[in-house]
């Protein structure tokens, strides 16, 4: 799926219809751009790929929890999927739905889950035995009833990144269903506890709908064996992890993750609960920074940003690829994000040229222009980088470059390691920008801090 509000036209990109440039002059770098409008047609892709079963989509806060984000997505229709009582927290502070929160996460506290069911969220995902016999205590302690689901590991294979795969048997994730199947037998000895159904999450991102099919054929043969007057099974969650278009890999639309999961949901009579992030917010929001310097120790060639991983680090987390490219610039980026038609040569181009990067005929300047270089940041760590061996136009001191896709996992894994002020966060509607997260100062950095 190519960016659909982010465009360049008039010698530069536009989200929707500011200029990059404007916004990076009026707010400052590093600055996170999000469309609003990429966030609600997201949005509604999923409602409407998913209408063919009873569904919530519940949007993955860790994702991108911003405030506003929340509230435009609550505004559209969406629930909730968190995963601490700090998401607990926003999501409520931005007006979401209780009844359309579900609480996932290996280790919630007694405090969390004291606080999920003071809010009486839809229910809580129970990850382990222990888990759930601690949440029948703190239930009980309260003189409530918890609504939970059971997260079942059902071992299959996303094929994804080591760091983000979730759903096979060596991952700390879910209950195995041997040992789910024990816990249903024995829910009626928990007062305390009421069984709304099962959820599974296989991990992130999974460019492909075999695993969700696998998962879902396990998932639903759990259901029809278990169901019982006290386990009701009436809910089946199967997660997010839906992919999102980086580079040039091969991504399912939401219509083709539905047409191996709804058909399984309608045969169970569950209602459908899916827990979307990355494929909301990846491609809702660009990262623009600026060159601060550009180097070359003749072996390589940097252009060095003042963004850094404090800033994105799913490059140094992941490997991940983030397409980067200058944000003036006259022409359409080689990218499949912007559907160009050079973007197919420009990648086999770099495929060619990976790990050769430091043969000095591949850093001239080709015919297009285009330079070899690695794409760096400020920070101390070797693995502070957005690109490694890409060719971009030659960069200079001042320019501004944007980093595509970093809406999902950006903000939201960022830090102050090394003592930097995390960008501020600014919606785009038409023409309008408004900040939605100011720019972090020195004084945030030491607040809460004694020894002044
Ligand atoms: C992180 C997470 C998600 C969202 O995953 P995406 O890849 O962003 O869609 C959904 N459900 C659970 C339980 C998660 O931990």
């Amino acid at each position: 799926m190519k960016l659909t509000h982010f465009n360049y036209r008039d010698g530069g990109l536009r989200i929707e219809n500011a200029a990059a440039a404007d916004l990076a002059r009026r707010f400052g770098t590093p600055l996170y751009v999000y469309s609003r409008q990429s966030l609600r047609d997201a949005f509604s892709r999923v409602k409407g790929a998913f209408s063919e079963a009873s569904t919530t989509v519940c949007y993955s806060v860790k994702s991108c929890g911003n405030l506003s984000i929340l509230k435009l997505l609550r505004e559209a229709g969406a629930g909730f999927d968190i995963v601490s009582g700090g998401e607990l927290y926003r999501v409520i502070k931005a007006g979401g739905d209780p009844r359309k929160i579900v609480f996932a996460g290996v280790a919630k506290s007694d405090d969390e889950i004291a606080k999920a069911l003071e809010h009486d969220i839809l229910m809580l995902n129970v990850e382990s035995e222990a888990e759930l016999d601690n949440i029948q205590a703190v239930a009980a302690s309260m003189g409530r009833v918890a609504p939970v689901a059971l997260r079942l590991n059902p071992d299959v294979d996303g094929k994804t990144h080591a760091k983000t795969t979730t759903g096979k048997k060596e991952n700390k994730f879910g209950i195995d269903l041997a040992n789910a199947s024990r816990l249903v037998r024995n829910i009626a000895e928990q007062p305390n506890i009421r069984l709304l159904g099962v959820d599974a999450h296989i991990g992130s991102p999974i460019n492909d709908v075999v695993p969700y099919r696998q998962a879902m054929e396990r998932i639903a043969a759990f259901i029809r064996d278990h169901r019982s007057p006290r386990a009701v099974l009436e809910y089946l969650n199967i997660g997010g992890g839906y992919g999102s278009l980086y580079r040039n890999e091969r991504v399912p639309d939401f219509a083709d993750y539905a047409a191996v999961i709804v058909p399984h949901v309608k045969a169970t009579g569950c209602k459908l609960i899916v827990e979307p992030g990355r494929s909301i917010a990846a491609n809702s929001a660009a990262l623009l920074t600026r060159v601060l310097y550009v180097k070359d120790n003749g072996f390589k060639h940097f252009t060095i940003v003042d963004a850094g991983m404090n800033d994105l680090i799913r490059p140094a987390m992941y490997d991940s690829y983030h397409f980067c490219w200058p944000a003036e610039y006259d022409g359409i980026p080689p990218s499949p994000l912007f559907d160009s038609p050079g973007a197919t040569g420009y990648f086999q181009r770099e495929e060619e040229e990976a790990g050769i990067v430091g043969n000095q005929a591949l850093r001239n300047i080709d015919a297009e222009g285009l330079i070899l270089t690695d794409v760096v940041g400020p920070i101390c760590e070797s693995s502070d980088y957005f690109a490694k061996g890409r060719r971009i136009p030659v960069p200079e001191r001042g320019n501004l470059m944007a980093v595509f896709s970093a809406g999902a996992y950006g903000f939201s894994m960022s830090s102050n390691y090394n003592a930097r002020p995390r960008p501020a966060e600014v919606l785009v509607e038409g023409d309008d920008a408004r900040v939605i997260r100011e720019r972090e100062r020195y004084e945030d950095l030491v607040a809460g801090e004694s020894g002044s």
